[in-house]
């Protein structure tokens, strides 16, 4: 038995047999030509039948993982008609007097190479992608059938091992065949991480995977980012269990998939996800979430050894608004300090850092680190339907002065002719100053998100990692309660609107008093939806209503949760 980690592209457990997929060894031989003109003609008719064969693809895909995941086949479309390319295919044939072929061959790897060497992460990344099209036309010139689909007359499924796959390759994939993949290069920001993850395959890259492994059993552990191969029996047996359990989770999603989230009477509910990174969005999709309604952006941060780069943050947020593909994606600026730390931030001891430097503290005593992370935000507006969300306000003067900031750097971008969208512009409720001033605030945003986690704590002056008080934080206290209608009923008032992002939104007992509180967008861990949506198309919104009113009257937590325990007791037994 080997266990071998790697990098999670989708989650998910997969249990069969591997098959490697070697890509031939195009050996692309240097042949002298006498008739240069023809070989161009040769090589341009070649390229003709490739662009065909990728806009084949790229219906494919848009139907099958939607049009702003499919655009990636519109780009190596594009690439194959990029004059300097062609120009350079073109000159190699006639100058070298040599075969289309192996001027392909040769203008591919100088591309990739040249993309590889590039700072920019993009870029980078484009250099599998000159290098697929490039394979592309050189199959074509050769005139070899495509091989990469995996559907034999058996339709025995596998767990596909590659050194790599590129887009055109992953998307050919027969998931009838496919129980996962794992390839020994790649990154997870990688379109073909990407198209893993629309099409639910759950799949690793960047994994040592040994080369012969082809016939071999294997379980793929999504969840964990592990590849074990040859698994002992035990191993086997604890594996069948965990994806059947996944299995009956996943069959619980599956009859509610695709039903709108709305109680009896038919008000809709926006049901969001909360997530941290890239790897996250596998189970965002699978379990349905209505979009995004807290990226956790320190993430990025507390991931890295240096401050992340704006392309590098660019990217992560690129690629979670086209993968959301028009959906809200909300995103919260840095929210670092407190418990989250990170060396190379080079904040000093403070004795109490919960009430201390962090968060927007940060961000408006230096700019600059704020404002590298606004124009990242703002140029990955482009790709999707970002907003913009600021943690741990307490004073109108922050919402200010952070509104200050985002015009200069959108002026900036502007000056630089960067295109970016007028994003929605939300704050965390999650000081009490901010519950107090929630009708100022109100005319200050778009919308606000209560977070009920750091909320609590300051409410009730309890450390929420303290386990020697755990039994103090109590979310449904009167006193939170109370200061969470006082925040939705401001917003209302202004026209504004309330999510609530915290733990809370995804318990089933706070779910149900924050629905009939009005609350209007929950945002909670994926794996939290299948239940909170079940909840809510049980409920009656009137009665819902009815319950919170009395539950806001009551006195202590303990009341609170008895009075909701009742309630839920009641929808479910109905
Ligand atoms: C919260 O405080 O409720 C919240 C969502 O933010 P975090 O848990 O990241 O502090
Ligand atoms: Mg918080």
């Amino acid at each position: 038995m080997q266990n071998i980690t790697g990098k999670i592209a989708f989650g998910g457990i997969a249990i069969g047999k591997i098959k490697e997929i070697s890509k031939e060894n195009n050996v692309v031989r240097r042949v002298k030509i006498e008739d240069a003109k023809a070989e161009i003609a040769r090589f341009e008719a070649a390229r003709d039948q490739a662009a065909e064969e990728l806009k084949g693809l790229y219906d494919k895909a848009v139907k099958e993982v939607g049009e702003a995941n499919a655009a990636i086949f519109e780009v190596h479309q594009m690439m194959l008609e990029d004059e300097d390319y062609l120009d350079s295919v073109r000159n190699i044939i006639e100058a070298q007097s040599v075969n289309a072929e192996f001027a392909v061959a040769t203008t591919g790897d100088n591309f990739a190479r040249m993309f590889a060497d590039m700072d920019d992460d993009y870029m980078k990344e484009r250099a599998a992608d000159v290098k697929d099209i490039s394979e592309r036309v050189i199959r074509v010139l050769s005139q070899k059938e495509e091989k990469v689909n995996t559907s034999g007359a058996e339709k025995e499924k596998y767990i596909i091992a590659a050194d790599d796959l590129a887009p055109s390759e992953t998307i050919q994939l027969d998931r009838e065949t496919v129980l996962a993949f794992v390839t020994r290069h790649g990154s997870t920001n990688s379109h073909t991480a990407i198209l893993a993850r629309t099409m639910n395959i759950p799949a690793l890259v960047s994994t040592a995977v040994p080369k012969e492994v082809n016939g071999k059993m294997a379980i793929v552990d999504g969840f964990k980012g592990i590849v074990i191969i040859d698994p002992d029996e035990e191993t086997l047996r604890e594996y069948e269990k965990k994806q059947q359990d996944e299995k009956n989770r996943q069959e619980l999603l599956q009859q509610l998939k695709g039903k709108p989230t709305v109680t009896k009477e038919g008000k809709e509910i926006k049901l969001y996800a909360n997530i941290g990174e890239v790897k996250d969005l596998g189970a965002v999709l699978q379990n349905d979430a209505a979009g995004i309604g807290l990226f956790r952006s320190e993430f990025l941060y507390l991931q890295s050894d240096h401050f992340p780069t704006e392309d590098e943050q660019f990217q992560s947020y690129k690629t979670v608004a086209e993968v959301m593909a028009g959906k809200k994606v909300i995103i919260r600026t840095l929210d670092i300090g407190a418990d989250k730390q990170i060396d190379y931030f080079g904040l000093e001891h403070e004795d109490n850092p919960a009430l201390g430097y962090r968060a927007v503290r940060i961000c408006l005593d230096q700019p600059d680190i704020f404002k590298t992370q606004l124009r990242a935000l703002l140029r990955a507006s482009m790709f999707g339907n970002i907003s913009i969300m600021i943690p741990m306000i307490a004073s109108v003067w922050e919402v200010r002065k952070v509104k200050e900031i985002m015009e200069e750097v959108k002026a900036e971008l502007t000056s630089e002719g960067i295109p970016f969208k007028n994003v929605e512009f939300g704050i965390m409720i999650e000081t009490p100053a901010a519950v107090m001033i929630a009708d100022e605030l109100a005319k200050e945003v778009d919308f606000f998100s209560i977070g009920t986690n750091d909320l609590t704590q300051y409410v009730l002056g309890v450390d929420r990692g303290n386990e020697m008080i755990a039994d103090l934080y109590q979310p449904l206290h009167p006193s939170v309660i109370r200061a969470i209608k006082m925040v939705i009923d401001a917003s209302h008032k202004e026209g504004k609107w309330t999510g609530v992002c915290g733990e809370l939104a995804g318990d089933e007992k706070g779910a149900a008093l924050l629905l009939g509180m009005g609350l209007d967008e929950f945002s909670m861990s994926a794996g939290s939806i299948p239940t909170i949506k079940n909840l809510i198309r049980k409920s009656n919104y009137a009665e819902m209503q009815k319950a919170a009113e009395e539950a806001l009257e009551l006195q202590t937590s303990a009341e609170v949760n008895e009075y909701v325990d009742q309630l839920l007791n009641k929808i479910y037994s109905r």
